[in-house]
């Protein structure tokens, strides 16, 4: 079978992309081994947000009587919990399922590898040709090569979705992205959670007054972070699993019922073929350039799996980008405008250059903070505690904010928006917020310039 575009992995990368090129008219064989949907929505984004908001739910109950609601009690039911989030993501995928019928989309649902440049095959030996290839088959997990990882109960996040009860004692190894967002969600469902990491910092890429906030918010919550820890091992012990570390040249250990391993994750480059097509890679993923092209001309890599940004919305920006680049259209997409968000609580959120960056480039900036508190809509919704960051250039031009507080990562939108437009802080103090909202919080920060 012969189409225009071949398409593996059908993640936001992978079938949004599929999507776009038969809207734009190119015939496209989509390969799926798993259900279409990608880590996204089956073991990452959208099941933790279900999770989020019913540890939400859970918090607004427990602190409701500051609100002037007296509820008597409650109680978590975690079943509940799982099946509302599989109800989610199954409706979901539904919706991707209807989408993808399309009469330009080829749907094989198969593990599909390259055999050549412009070659796939599928487990049961059948061949797709296609002028172009579009790779997009994610990450995995990343496993450190610590003693004890393989054992019952030390878990990656996937099967942290599909636990059956709530871990009494949750022990974390790395202070990322994922580990965070779970150390706030099951501390929330009531788990005593414990957070190893090995940098200084918790949240390595985020600017540090960030991170340092966040860090200070969620210990006010009850988590206890070491930093600076080197796991040494994990063993099973008759009360639980004992994780060992060493922390300021001292050797310690904690038990807890589970563990999570949230240390990064992988490009998933094995068993697709790159070497029989001569794709270049190494363990950081697909080495692509500007235009997300491989060494192979005809081949191309998006998404986690050329390692550049490991975000949904990367990827399936990344592929717009390839298809206007197929059909020889000018693309505006700036790629270095990709906001990120942790969904904590508080929440926090950052896009464009942090301070340590632009001093690490040599670049002339000012950086200017507001307070949450001074926020008339953050005070009554009764979340004082946030902080908005804007780094202009030496221009006035935006070209980082960092946002710590309720709502970041949907607050930190407005300034993606601005940075795509060039927008100076002058411009920013000049455009009308309404109020009461958290949104002025950016404008004040404006102001301060
Ligand atoms: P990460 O890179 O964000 O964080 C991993 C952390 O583990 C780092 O802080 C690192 O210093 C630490 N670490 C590494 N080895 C360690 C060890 N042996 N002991 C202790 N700490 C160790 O990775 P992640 O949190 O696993 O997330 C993976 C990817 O998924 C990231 O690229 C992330 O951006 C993405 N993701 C994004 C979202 C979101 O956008 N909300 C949510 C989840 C994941």
């Amino acid at each position: 079978m012969n189409s225009d575009i071949i398409i593996i992995g059908a993640g936001p990368g992978g079938y949004e992309t599929a999507l776009y090129a038969a809207k734009n008219g190119l015939s496209v064989t989509l390969f799926e081994e798993r259900e279409a949907g990608g880590t996204c929505l089956h073991e990452g984004c959208i099941p933790t947000k279900c999770f989020c908001r019913s540890a939400e739910a859970a918090d607004i109950i427990a602190e409701s009587e500051a609100l002037g609601i007296r509820i008597t009690s409650h109680e978590i039911d975690f079943g509940r919990v799982v099946e509302r989030k599989n109800e989610m993501v199954k409706q979901l995928t539904s919706g991707i399922e209807f989408l993808l019928r399309n009469k330009l989309i080829t749907y094989v649902p198969q593990h599909a590898r390259l055999l050549d440049s412009h070659i796939v095959t599928t487990d049961d030996g059948s061949k797709y040709t296609a002028a172009h290839i579009l790779i997009a088959t994610g990450s995995k997990s990343k496993i450190p090569p610590i003693k004890g990882c393989d054992l019952p109960g030390v878990l990656t996040s996937t099967e942290m979705l599909d636990l059956d009860h709530i871990p009494e004692r949750l022990c974390i190894v790395g202070a990322g992205v994922i580990g965070l967002e779970f150390a706030s969600i099951f501390r929330s469902f009531g788990s005593q959670v414990t957070l190893l990491e090995y940098a200084k910092e918790i949240l390595p890429n985020f600017d540090n007054d960030i991170s340092k906030r966040l860090k200070q918010a969620l210990s006010k919550r009850g988590l206890e972070f070491f930093n600076q820890a080197a796991v040494t091992a994990i063993e099973q012990t008759v009360t639980g699993l004992d994780v060992h570390y060493t922390w300021k040249n001292q050797d310690c250990s904690i038990t807890a019922d589970k563990v999570l391993i949230a240390v990064g994750r992988s490009p998933r480059v094995e068993g697709i073929g790159l070497d029989e097509a001569g794709v270049h890679y190494s363990p950081k993923g697909i080495e692509t350039d500007n235009n997300l092209q491989t060494n192979v001309d005809s081949i191309y890599a998006i998404g986690d799996v050329n390692g550049r940004c490991m975000l949904a919305h990367a990827a399936s920006f990344q592929g717009r980008k390839v298809i206007d680049h197929l059909l020889g259209r000018d693309c505006q997409i700036d790629l270095d405008i990709v906001p990120a968000a942790v969904f904590t609580r508080p929440e926090a959120g950052m896009v464009g250059l942090t301070e340590e960056e632009c001093k690490q480039r040599g670049i002339t900036f000012t950086a200017k903070k507001a307070l949450f508190r001074a926020n008339g809509k953050a005070v009554s919704m009764g979340e004082p505690d946030g902080l908005c960051k804007l780094i202009a250039d030496e221009n006035g031009v935006i070209i980082g904010g960092h946002i710590f507080g309720a709502h970041a990562a949907d607050l930190v939108q407005e300034i993606a928006a601005l940075m795509n437009r060039r927008t100076t802080v002058s411009q920013l103090k000049e455009m009308i917020h309404a109020h009461p909202t958290l949104s002025e919080v950016l404008q004040e920060c404006a102001r301060e310039f």
